[in-house]
């Protein structure tokens, strides 16, 4: 295991053991689930969006260290973001996901570099099946910001 590798595990573990905004919100939130049934994760979030922006987000998840550990940096970034920015992120942490290891490895425009904690979850890539497990917050968030258009 390298340096690197180390210090993304210290990233996830972290996360995994003290979950960011853990919880459920009070009133009539918007609330969108998820599930991976393949490794058996769940993640259930609820958001308040005012004036196209994020003003509260609270989540519930169940499952591996990846998939509550990707949700919970979700949780770090997502307040105070307007639903295009968390669109665009979304989209980059996509991009981050399916670039095959190898791939330009110095590249100044790689998504990664602007991620913050989530470049921790590269290392994911090396086993395809935990994929899903790092996708599903984020594919749960995707869910919520439909609901905020219709
Ligand atoms: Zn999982």
């Amino acid at each position: 295991m390298t340096g690197l590798d180390e210090l993304y595990r210290e990233v996830i573990l972290d996360h995994y053991r003290n979950p960011r905004r853990q919880g459920k919100l009070q009133g009539d939130p918007i609330h969108a689930e998820g599930s991976n049934p393949s490794c058996g994760d769940e993640f259930f979030l609820d958001l308040f969006v005012e004036d196209n922006v994020v003003t509260d987000a609270a989540m519930r998840g169940l499952g591996c260290s990846i998939s509550q550990a990707s949700g919970s940096m979700m949780m770090d970034m997502i307040v105070g973001k307007s639903v295009e920015e968390l669109r665009e992120l979304i989209q980059k942490f996509k991009v981050m996901m399916s670039i095959s290891e190898g791939d330009s490895p110095i590249d100044e425009d790689r998504p990664g570099s602007v991620l913050g904690d989530l470049e921790a979850l590269q290392g994911v890539r090396k086993f395809p099946v935990r994929i899903k497990c790092a996708d599903l917050a984020w594919a749960t968030l995707s869910e919520a910001l439909d609901q905020t258009t219709s």
